[in-house]
């Protein structure tokens, strides 16, 4: 039996609609749409015990209302309880409020009070006449505050809930208890229905803090089902993928041996254990779907560019998509130098490709130009693959999930499926990658090309910025380079761009002998390029950038970097800018320049990078401080939205999971199914459809 919205009281066509909007279709989901926070309204405070800051419900008699008229008409109310008084003031009211505070009536209020100019007062409390003898009763329950949207008053979702909790108790609505048994009894969490019933109205005394923090078994419980029911959802999702049909590839090719033999290194171990993983699954007639992690610096672009080779060399086309602009503009480089020589021309597409040269590409695309490299521009309508067997997709933590199945559907021919690796450079915490990955099978780099030193990292005050300037003067001196780089948070790239073009006037005029160049986000395409040649080729010796080099440029020379600010970046792209040193022979330095005051978290995150450069522990910590949106970068992109569940907080529950997904993979498929219907809805969610 599913209730429908309809059967409550109060709900018509509009309140309908501005519950569609929050997500809120039945009644079950209203039940699962939980209070932010929970108001005392079990007490009556008197108002001589009181002190500003408190919030709490008091109850008098209404001494005096007046509207006092001055820059703006304010409603002001004096009640009395006989131990002190207390003002309230409205700045929104009707004219015919005041009426209804006359003299004597009493009135039940809370809010917060405030220190006034004539003692103690609330602004705004909400507010309640007793005008008979029903209206006393006190609640023995906390009052829920929900999360809410215009037009729907907390009332309405009092209302609302208090009703569907009926249906509940009544039995008139059905809410399956999910969760396994084993999964609830290990950890003493309560039923479905005993937890709802708890968290929309706890009692007098329940745990407040618990409960805001959504520590409280009753919202864990909630926050369990939800991490289970996202794990069998993704999972759910890659096992379908997995079903369609997908190239053959099984073929060692020319193109491979080529391009291996003319490399100017050898693989690491690691490497070649990755390409072998990857040749296996390409041989495999369903889609691949690998996860490649690896730190950065570890060499994955050739991986890719093997698996490329591969696809290639069987006659399909390899696409290579990026997530920013420069970095696929480096690996247009990269697979260029490797592939041109072997009569292999990459094909480019960006979103600033337009015109003649669009139209060009995207016939050549459809045509089956065998190597295409672009930004997000290649998953864009209208540009359709003729025989695509390979999807690459780097820093993929950067693009949602939804983005990227939307370019393997793009494989041209109805029936084939295109083979799919994915490439991150931030390790992810296993935590995360049990959630976000679920399903995906993972390839992990964990050596370093040889020869490669941990970089040194100091942090310095900004205070001692001349010492700094000195020792790049002293790099530079000796035949290094160096980069500097200027962040600046959540600013547009226009400020980015003047800040770095000040502190380039600056190291200038400051660094006389040396070669200054710059490089940010305003810059042509091309502009950009022609500064990182001679940067490359050692023209310049020292670079200023802004963030933009944070992912995928590669000067092995390059020996010694200055990052401006590092105290307002997270843990992360600090690590990920930090890679772009030590990738030559010579010992590398770091210099992480902060401007005091430091916090306590930034304190932390600069001590942090000065201990390790163990990516996985950075990752870790980078969870820990910054919360899992911020690390997979999925703010933007919806991806891994949790009503309840909260990564970071619920880590251990994350621990018991996958045992528990497996077993109902296996065995109760109908149990994973509903489990994934009541939190994801349809698991295409996941794919934006
Ligand atoms: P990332 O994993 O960060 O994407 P890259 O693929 O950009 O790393 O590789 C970093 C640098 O290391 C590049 O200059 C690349 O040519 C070089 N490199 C990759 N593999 C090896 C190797 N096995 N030996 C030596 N250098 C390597
Ligand atoms: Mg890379």
């Amino acid at each position: 039996m599913t209730a429908e919205l309809r059967e409550l009281r109060g709900v018509g066509p509009r309140l309908e609609s501005s519950l569609d909007h929050l997500g809120i279709h039945t009644v079950q989901d209203l039940l699962f749409h939980l209070p932010l926070r929970y108001e005392d309204r079990t007490r009556i405070h008197p108002i001589g015990s009181l002190y500003p800051g408190a919030r709490v419900q008091i109850e008098g008699e209404i001494e005096h209302a007046a509207i006092v008229r001055g820059r703006r008409a304010m409603l002001v109310v004096v009640l009395s309880d006989g131990t002190g008084r207390m003002t309230l003031r409205f700045f929104h009211f009707r004219a015919a409020q005041k009426k209804q505070f006359s003299r004597g009536t009493r009135v039940r209020c809370y809010g917060e009070v405030r220190a006034g100019y004539q003692g103690l007062e609330m602004i705004h409390p909400s507010y309640r006449r007793l005008l008979r003898e029903a209206d006393q009763a006190l609640s023995d329950r906390l009052t829920p505050v929900y999360p809410t949207a215009e037009g729907i008053g907390q009332a309405s979702w009092i209302s609302l809930t208090d009703q569907a909790l009926g249906l509940l108790r009544e039995a008139r609505l059905e809410l399956e208890e999910l969760l396994p048994q084993d999964l609830r009894g290990n950890l003493r969490l309560p039923s479905l229905a005993d937890a709802l019933n708890f968290i929309h109205r706890p009692p007098a005394g329940a745990d407040v803090a618990a409960l805001v923090e959504r520590r409280h078994p009753a919202q864990q419980r909630l926050a369990l089902e939800e991490l289970l029911a996202h794990n069998l959802g993704m999972q759910q999702l890659h096992r379908r993928q997995r079903e369609y049909p997908a190239p053959v590839m099984a073929e060692a090719t020319d193109l491979e041996r080529e391009l291996l033999r003319r490399l100017p290194f050898r693989l690491t171990g690691a490497q070649e254990r990755v390409i072998g993983e990857i040749r296996t699954d390409l041989a495999w007639p369903h889609p691949m779907q690998r996860l490649v992690q690896g730190d950065v610096g570890s060499g994955k672009t050739i991986v890719a560019a093997m698996a490329a080779a591969r696809a290639i060399g069987n006659g399909f086309q390899a696409a290579i998509m990026a997530p920013t602009e420069l970095l696929a503009e480096q690996h247009l480089r990269s697979f260029g130098e490797w592939f041109e020589p072997l009569g292999v021309r990459p094909t480019w597409l960006s979103s600033k490709v337009t015109g003649n040269a669009r139209k060009a590409a995207l016939e050549a695309i459809g045509q089956g130009a065998p190597l295409v490299i672009g930004t997000h521009a290649l998953m864009q309508e209208g540009v359709t693959f003729g025989r695509l067997g390979l999807a690459v997709v780097d820093e993929q933590h950067r693009f949602g999930v939804h983005q990227r199945l939307a370019l393997i559907d793009k494989a041209g021919a109805e029936s084939a499926h295109a083979h799919q690796l994915i490439m991150t450079a931030t390790p992810i915490p296993r935590t995360l990658a049990m959630t976000a990955y679920a399903g995906l099978e993972t390839s992990m780099i964990d050596e370093l090309p040889p020869g490669r030193k941990p970089v040194t990292t100091a942090a310095v005050s900004n205070e001692r910025r001349a010492e700094v300037i000195a020792r790049v003067a002293a790099a530079c001196a000796a035949g290094r380079q160096a980069y500097w780089v200027c962040t600046l948070i959540e600013e547009s790239d226009a400020v980015q761009a003047q800040a770095a073009e000040e502190v380039a006037k600056e190291l200038r005029a400051g660094l006389q002998a040396v070669t200054v160049g710059l490089v940010h986000g305003r810059m042509k395409s091309a502009d950009k390029q022609a500064v990182m040649d001679r940067f490359k080729q050692g023209e310049i010796q020292l670079l200023v950038a802004t963030t933009v080099i944070e992912v995928g440029v590669d000067v092995p020379n390059a020996s010694l970097m200055i990052i401006e600010n590092a105290e307002r970046l997270g843990l992360a792209q600090l690590h990920q800018l930090r890679g772009r040193v030590g990738r030559g022979g010579q010992q590398a330095s770091c210099v992480l320049l902060y401007g005091p005051p430091v916090g306590h978290l930034a304190r932390e995150r600069l001590s942090i990078l000065r201990e390790t450069s163990d990516g996985f522990r950075i990752a870790e910590k980078d969870l820990e401080l910054r919360g899992p949106g911020e690390v997979l970068g999925t703010r933007q992109t919806g991806m891994l939205q949790f009503r309840v569940a909260d990564l970071a907080r619920d880590r251990e529950l994350l621990e018991r999971i996958p045992p528990v997904a497996e077993r109902l993979l296996a065995h109760d498929s109908g149990l994973a199914d509903r489990l994934v219907r009541r939190w994801i809805g349809d698991a295409s969610r996941f794919a934006g459809v």
